[in-house]
């Protein structure tokens, strides 16, 4: 009996302490409230409340990449430069200034963005400091002294550009966008060449005009994630974003890609509505004379190595977005590359790896599948996939493999849910610029529709997911690159 109650109660024991370490484990956790979008004086306002103590704040400004041509290539990523430290309280270098205070700072130029960061533990003086570096750094930077950095930072690009040359593959990129797409700056995008030797012409009067035509406060959304009360911060947001002074541009976008203008392709009975295209290992119309000649001498005493052929599928649609894509997409892919896995690798072995990669634009998604093969298993490896696409679209999909895979995105999707800011903000990111009217749908999902999309998901062979996929792969593209053509 006694024997008996101190059995018990060593059990009460262990489940206090049970609770008390799953108390813990909670408190731990990562928590955010959904998003709250609302606008401070002209200015977008993105503002995830989350538990954790650290401040991120990411401005958005609406250019990139594609709001550049053949005269300013380059030109957002040097102002970006110039912006990073234009805010009124760094003496020149606000990297100095901000390391100082233990905030993270940075700039990044994308395709259709260019975002400014500024990361910090929160505390007041630090929130205030953080919005206000964003805020200052793009309705009213310091511009008098872009003169007296523009040099620094234009050889800080260019080093940054070098480095980015040693990226295999480089013409076989450029080649695949100067053929995708029709907009100069996009078509450029990877040709490191062409931004360095433009570089090198643009000043300073060029940089206040980009400036004054892109950075209006209707171009820019302000992106807060961290744990500050929405009141408090709404306050501070007015006290750092003043009324506008005067009205300002909205730029539109425009169609980027060159879907109805192959002509040096060779037309593929195999692809339902496409093309081929082959992109010899040694050419670019895009590369300079001298560093080709280069090129030429070093290769001549190369001992020759078997090349692989690069093989890439590009398949793409003006279909427009709708709410549940991001799901469908991340299933389609999904299941394509364990299907190409199984047949190209685990029981013919002409492959050893697969990779497939979503590009959402504002009017257009693609879908990406690249391999890598030897020439002699370049029409096979070519032959296979084509006939696998065109049996999915024919018979849907295998109900089997489609659970399967449904329940891998489902898992990945869970395990997402748990973020700290700063990973929070690339979550949110695509959520951003839809909202800016990057993307001009407004029917965006959230994390939570993403897991309700996913919990309703039907396994069907010819369902909804299926006519998405036969829409999606409407017009394919090949390209190939290898010395000599394989395919005629
Ligand atoms: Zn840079």
């Amino acid at each position: 009996m006694v024997k008996t109650l101190k059995n018990k109660n060593k059990t009460l024991k262990n489940k206090n302490k049970t609770l008390k370490n799953k108390n813990k484990t909670l408190k731990n956790k990562q928590h955010y409230d959904k998003p709250k979008i609302f606008n401070v004086n002209g200015v977008s306002i993105f503002y995830v409340k989350t538990n954790l103590d650290i401040l991120r704040v990411d401005g958005y400004v609406r250019t990139g990449y594609y709001t550049e041509n053949i005269n300013n290539l380059g030109i957002n990523h040097l102002l970006e430069h110039l912006m990073v430290n234009s805010y009124d309280k760094c003496n020149e270098s606000c990297i100095n200034y901000f390391n100082s205070l233990g905030h993270i700072i940075n700039g990044h130029t994308r395709e259709f963005f260019v975002k400014y960061v500024n990361n910090n533990i929160l505390d007041n003086k630090s929130n205030k400091e953080s919005l206000e570096y964003i805020v200052h750094s793009l309705l009213k930077p310091k511009k008098h002294i872009w003169k007296n950095i523009l040099k620094r930072e234009k050889n800080a690009v260019i080093q940054e550009l070098k480095t980015l040359l040693n990226v295999s593959n480089l013409k076989f990129i450029n080649e695949q966008n100067r053929i995708l797409y029709i907009n100069q700056g996009l078509q450029h995008i990877d040709n490191m060449y062409a931004q360095i030797r433009k570089l090198k012409d643009i000043n300073i009067d060029m940089l206040y005009k980009y400036y004054n035509e892109y950075y209006s406060r209707n171009n820019i959304c302000i992106s807060i994630i961290g744990n500050i009360n929405y009141e408090s911060l709404v306050k501070l947001l007015k006290s750092v974003i003043t009324k506008p002074t005067k009205s300002e541009s909205y730029n539109m976008m425009k169609t980027f890609f060159s879907s109805d203008n192959y002509s040096s392709c060779i037309i593929s009975p195999q692809l339902q509505n496409g093309c081929v295209y082959y992109i010899p290992n040694n050419n670019s119309s895009l590369i300079e004379n001298d560093i080709k000649n280069k090129n030429k001498n070093k290769n001549k005493n190369k001992n020759k190595i078997n090349k692989n052929v690069r093989i890439d599928f590009v398949f793409f649609n003006k279909l427009m977005y709708h709410k549940s894509i991001q799901v469908y997409v991340n299933v389609i892919l999904l299941y394509i590359k364990r299907i190409l896995f199984n047949e190209l690798r685990t029981k013919s072995k002409y492959i050893y790896s697969i990779y497939t990669t979503p590009i959402y634009t504002s009017n257009n998604i693609q879908i990406r599948i690249k391999t890598f093969c030897e020439p002699a298993n370049a029409k096979k490896v070519y032959n296979k996939i084509v006939i696998l696409i065109n049996d999915l679209i024919k018979n849907g999909f295998d109900i089997k493999l489609l659970q399967s895979v449904t329940n891998i995105i489902r898992m990945s999707y869970y395990r997402k849910q748990y973020k700290n800011n700063i990973e929070l903000n690339t979550f949110y990111e695509n959520e951003i610029i839809h909202h800016m009217g990057i993307d001009k749908n407004n029917d965006i999902m959230t994390p939570y529709d993403i897991r309700n999309c996913i919990d309703q998901f039907k396994i069907e062979s010819k369902g909804e997911i299926y006519s998405y996929l036969c829409k999606l792969f409407n017009t394919q593209v090949m390209f190939y690159q290898y010395d000599y053509p394989i395919f005629d």
